[in-house]
C-alpha cells in the first residue's frame, strides 16, 4: 500500500490551508465575508481601540461571551476579515486571544520568542497585513521577557546554546545592545528597546512600508505588564 509520507501531507495540507486563507475562486473561501466579533473596523485606530478595550475586560476579568460556538465557527471557515495583525513572544503567560478578549477570526497572531523577527515572522506579518487586509499591526513586548533576559546575560557574558537557542539571542542582540547606559530596570528597558527596534525594522518592508505610507495600516508598539495584565500602548 503506498501510504503518504508525513511530510507530504503537511505540505498538501499548507498548501490548501494558504489556498484557503488568500484564494478568491468562488467555490473556495473568501477573504473578508465574514466581520470580526464586534463588526468591521474602519481603521488602524479604531482597531487599536478594541484591542484596549478588550484588554480592559480582561484586567478585570470581566471577558465578553465569545461566541466560540459551532455556528460561528462554521462561519469563520467560509471567510476571515480578522482587524488586526499582532507579533507577541511565546511566553505562557502572554496568550495573545485572551489578553485582548477575541475569538475566532479576529486575530492574526504570529509568536516567537521575544517577538524575534525573521523571514518567517516577517512573511507571516507581511500576509496579515498586505492579503487578510488588517488595519493595524502591533508588536507587543512584555514584563519579565525570559528571551531577552536570557539574551541580556548572554551579551554579560557570552554563553554557547545549544540548538537555535543561539540564534534566537543573536537576533535580539542588537535591539539589547541599544540599552547601554540607560537607567533603570535593564530588562524592562531591553522589551522597549526590542519593540521599537521591530517595528523599526517592519518599516523596512516593502509590503509593510507602502501600506503605512498610503494610511491604510497603522504600526503600533505595546508593552504587557503581567502583574496586572494590562496592556499599555508605547
Ligand atoms: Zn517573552
Amino acid at each position: 500500500m503506498n501510504t503518504p509520507s508525513r511530510r507530504s501531507i503537511l505540505t498538501a495540507t499548507l498548501a490548501a490551508g494558504l489556498v484557503g486563507c488568500g484564494s478568491q475562486r468562488s467555490e473556495e473561501p473568501v477573504v473578508g465575508t465574514v466581520p470580526p466579533t464586534g463588526g468591521s473596523v474602519a481603521d488602524g485606530k479604531q482597531a487599536l481601540e478594541r484591542l484596549l478595550a478588550g484588554n480592559a475586560r480582561f484586567v478585570v476579568a470581566q471577558e465578553q461571551d465569545l461566541d466560540e460556538g459551532i455556528a460561528r465557527r462554521i462561519a469563520v471557515s467560509k471567510g476571515q476579515h480578522p482587524f488586526a495583525t499582532i507579533l507577541g513572544c511565546v511566553d505562557s503567560r502572554v496568550p495573545i486571544e485572551l489578553v485582548f478578549d477575541q475569538g475566532l477570526g479576529d486575530l492574526v497572531v504570529v509568536r516567537s520568542a521575544g517577538g524575534a523577527l525573521d523571514q518567517s515572522v516577517i512573511g507571516s506579518l507581511e500576509f496579515g497585513v498586505a492579503e487578510l487586509h488588517t488595519p493595524l499591526l502591533l508588536v507587543l513586548g512584555h514584563q519579565r521577557c525570559g528571551a531577552l533576559d536570557a539574551t541580556l546575560k548572554a551579551l554579560d557574558k557570552p554563553t554557547d546554546h545549544p540548538g537555535k537557542l543561539g540564534y534566537l539571542v543573536d537576533t535580539l542582540a542588537p535591539a539589547v545592545r541599544q540599552i547601554a547606559g540607560k537607567s533603570g530596570d535593564r530588562l524592562t528597558n531591553a522589551v522597549h528597546a526590542n519593540v521599537t527596534h521591530v517595528l523599526a525594522e517592519l518599516r523596512r518592508s516593502p509590503v509593510i512600508a507602502p501600506l503605512e505610507k498610503s494610511g491604510n495600516l497603522q504600526l503600533a508598539g505595546a508593552y504587557y505588564e503581567l502583574d496586572t495584565g494590562k496592556v499599555t500602548v508605547t
